[in-house]
């Protein structure tokens, strides 16, 4: 069996588990421990979470990030509520409906905003657009930190967010598939961008930051965490071997590596924009803040990298190719990439086909 094909710039997801994850699972997986999260390793993984976010939260662990994102959304509201989101949100584009589903029925309001960011402006548009019994009563706003587009919410603008959903009475749960990219992006400690910026819930990513599988969800409120464990496991969340989705966060957390890779991944992006800028025909879209570069590039350029064997999409965002960088992204993977581009660039200009 071959083992996958040249190193792709089409995912954080296509990377395999870091070093420090790989560890902490082999470390795990030597004897008997209890079942079902009442083991030493989830244990210590929900210690070092309150030691990272500073504050006593309580954590859960599930499979995937649409779990993660419907469940945190579904303990926020009742059925008759809406959730207001980026239109671009992957929990209105890519969760297949999932926040609807496991809140029975909670209507997604959809808002735009530059560079993949809801702002302030659109929120209150939102929940003042209509305040009548027949319409679902706004009681969420979900924000993605980073977003869906490579840009990050600075603590300032979390912050102007804070102070409508405060005065709206509304809470505040994040989509952190990629917060630890985030975090190095702005260089501030996690409780800036998630507790004391008025996030209720965080949904804390890790497969797309080294670790083999699984996402926490984080309440730093306790009151709303009352029965989550019930929500889990009624939607088939609740590991039975827990300690291996808990043990990959202890190898990552205590290294630090957490952030370490988030970093690298941040850094080969900003080293691939640089190289991209200014070759003909290619055009940066955004401004390149986390571990993503979004490029608009001529079809013909696209269907020839795919020739080429490179994979990434195409559908993401607003329509250029988005390009993604991963813990384990290489030098050479970027500098191969970027003499395809200039190689079909220079065809082009060369008159040629
Ligand atoms: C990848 C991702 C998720 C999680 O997706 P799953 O495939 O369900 O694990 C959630 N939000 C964002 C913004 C993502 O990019």
């Amino acid at each position: 069996m071959t083992n996958g094909f040249p190193q792709q710039l089409a995912g954080d997801n296509y990377a395999g588990i870091c070093p420090e994850a790989l560890e902490a699972l082999n470390r795990a997986n030597r004897g008997h421990v209890q079942s079902y999260g009442e083991d030493p390793w989830t244990h210590r993984a929900c210690d070092l979470f309150r030691e990272v976010f500073e504050t006593d939260c309580e954590a859960f662990f599930v499979f995937t990030g649409t779990a993660a994102n419907s469940l945190a959304l579904a303990s926020l509201c009742q059925s008759y509520h809406a959730i207001i989101a980026h239109e671009l949100a992957h929990i209105e584009t890519d969760e297949c409906g999932a926040p609807q589903f496991f809140s029975n029925g909670a209507k997604i309001l959809a808002g735009g905003g530059p560079c993949g960011k809801l702002m302030p402006q659109e929120i209150e548009r939102l929940v003042t657009r209509r305040t009548d019994l027949h319409y679902p009563k706004p009681k969420v706003v979900s924000l993605t930190q980073s977003t869906e587009l490579g840009t990050v919410y600075t603590p300032d603008e979390l912050g102007a967010i804070g102070t409508v959903t405060a005065d709206r009475n509304l809470r505040v749960q994040m989509d952190g598939a990629r917060f630890a990219n985030a975090v190095v992006s702005l260089g501030v400690a996690p409780k800036e961008i998630s507790w004391r910026a008025g996030v209720d819930v965080l949904c804390l990513g890790g497969t797309k930051n080294g670790l083999p599988i699984g996402e926490v969800v984080i309440f730093f409120r306790h009151e709303l965490a009352e029965d989550f464990e019930y929500r889990c496991k009624q939607a088939g969340q609740l590991a039975s071997k827990m300690r291996f989705l808990a043990a990959p966060w202890v190898g990552v957390l205590e290294s630090g590596a957490w952030l370490e890779h988030a970093r690298h991944a941040n850094e080969c992006a900003a080293t691939l924009e640089e190289k991209l800028r200014g070759i003909e025909c290619v055009n940066i879209q955004f401004p390149r803040e986390a571990n993503a570069v979004f490029v608009e590039m001529p079809d013909t350029m696209v269907t020839n990298l795919h020739e080429k064997g490179w994979r990434f999409y195409t559908f993401i965002g607003t329509g250029g190719a988005r390009l993604m960088c991963a813990w384990d992204t290489k030098e050479e993977t970027i500098d191969a990439f970027v003499d395809d581009v200039k190689d079909w660039a220079r065809g082009r200009a060369g008159g040629g086909g």
